[in-house]
């Protein structure tokens, strides 16, 4: 069991219970023990954090990303991920069902979990497929992927297409407290979209995906949400249209919540411009406009949770032409700098990106964590606001290199992650030393 550990120095930011002062926080038998002011805990023997100028939060919680085990262990492990997600300051991640076998059936729920439980690295959350092997036709047992612990239905990657099996998932998830994550894409709309369609697809010769592929489907979705009472949790938001369709069904009462990933309030489809296939994602890079109501949607909470949609690739599934490249990025170590951005850059709050960073996915996902009041997990990122450092492609610990930042320089980084009272990652302190010198 983990013994005590006391952070001092920081100022805890935990916008649930209202804080965000200098404050030292006492950690005993994996729990928060107490939160006071600097110098008032006694540390008796516990172990000491020295977070001067940092900021302590409650553990990031990423609940979009792809660990691709089982099946696809060459991209991506559980323990890699894992691990890359500690380096990125997440305390806990929820996986999509897109695996194979896909995570459709309590066996594969239950022998993630375990891989998890023997790995105690993060705390890793199933989620379970809308539909049996995500093939849209035929909704999953529901009730028995809940059973064995999924926090969430998503058949992300693929579009619930069916209107009608949309419903009924919602319908049922709502029988059993679940959220459904919908991806938001009309199949027939997107045709063979390799990018955003205007004028960059145009001049590429690629073939475009409109913004509306993305926008229908959210609007038929949140009229099923409004019909059902369901929960209804929309992946990626990358486009204006769907943000304002989203606002404006938050403020008729529809039970909805949405997620931004950073790449989306980061790049535009500009990144595409030399055939770069690691700006190759689905939903695609948008224009500016898209962008700047992406970063406003994120302002105004209309989109409360930012959540990385990692998506680690094999080198030879990138480097090849561009319509041949599958979508998608790797994200969990470069997410918390590329949020910070927006506190300079889209007036966004520090409170407001640590909602969206753990309060709000571990409210919408029912789930351990967003807070630092006394008696709860103690499942803590501590935060260096201006630490520098750059994107090393081939230091990332993911076990894959797919990001279009490499070589970016970032201020912003996460010195210790801590889950359960557990130190799960640690920055090194001679590199600490020499990065912020
Ligand atoms: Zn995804």
């Amino acid at each position: 069991m983990s013994g005590a550990l006391l952070i001092t120095g920081g100022t805890v930011i935990d916008p649930a219970a209202g804080v965000h002062e200098r404050r030292d926080l006492l950690i005993r038998d994996g729990l928060v023990a107490a939160v006071a002011p600097p110098g008032d805990l006694d540390a008796g023997g516990a172990e000491e954090l020295d977070a001067a100028g940092c900021w302590i939060v409650p553990g990031l919680i990423d609940m979009h990303v792809h660990l691709r085990e089982p099946g696809y262990e060459y991209k991506e492990t559980i323990a890699s991920g894992a691990r890359a997600a500690a380096a990125g300051g997440f305390t806990a991640v929820a996986c999509m069902a897109n695996t194979n076998p896909v995570n459709d059936c309590a066996a594969v729920t239950q022998s993630i979990l375990e891989r998890a439980r023997a790995l105690n690295l993060v705390r890793v959350y199933p989620i379970g497929a809308v539909s049996v092997g995500l093939r849209g036709q035929q909704l999953a047992e529901i009730g028995e992927l809940r059973e064995a612990g999924v926090v969430a239905l998503s058949d992300d990657g693929q579009p619930v297409m069916d209107g009608s099996l949309m419903r009924r998932a919602l319908e049922y998830a709502s029988m059993f407290g679940l959220p459904v994550i919908a991806h938001a894409e009309d199949r027939n709309l997107a045709g063979g979209g390799v990018m955003n369609e205007g004028a960059v697809s145009l001049r590429l010769g690629l073939a475009g995906a409109p913004a509306a592929a993305e926008s229908a489907m959210v609007a038929r979705d949140l009229a099923l949400a409004e019909q059902t009472g369901g929960r209804l949790h929309v992946a990626h938001v990358s486009t204006a249209g769907a943000v304002e369709l989203i606002r404006a069904a938050k403020a008729r009462g529809i039970n909805v919540t949405a997620e931004a990933a950073p790449h989306h309030f980061t790049l535009t489809e500009a990144a595409v411009a030399d055939y770069n296939t690691n700006a190759k994602m689905n939903p695609p890079l948008r224009t500016e406009t898209d962008v700047a109501a992406v970063r406003e949607g994120i302002r105004d909470a209309t989109l409360e949770v930012i959540a990385t949609d990692h998506a680690p690739h094999h080198r030879d599934e990138k480097e090849c032409e561009f319509d041949a490249a599958l979508n998608g990025i790797i994200g969990l170590e470069t997410a918390l700098p590329l949020a910070l951005r927006l506190l300079g850059e889209a007036q966004v709050t520090i409170d407001t990106l640590v909602r969206a960073l753990s309060v709000n996915p571990a409210r919408i996902l029912a789930v351990a964590g967003g807070s630092l009041a006394v008696g709860q997990p103690a499942d803590v990122t501590v935060i260096d606001p201006k630490r520098r450092w750059r994107v090393e492609t081939d230091k990332l610990l993911s076990k894959s290199r797919n990001t279009p930042f490499g070589g970016w320089d970032m201020v912003g980084q996460a010195v210790a992650t801590i889950v359960g009272g557990r130190t799960v990652f640690r920055a090194a302190a001679n590199e600490r030393r020499k990065k912020s010198a």
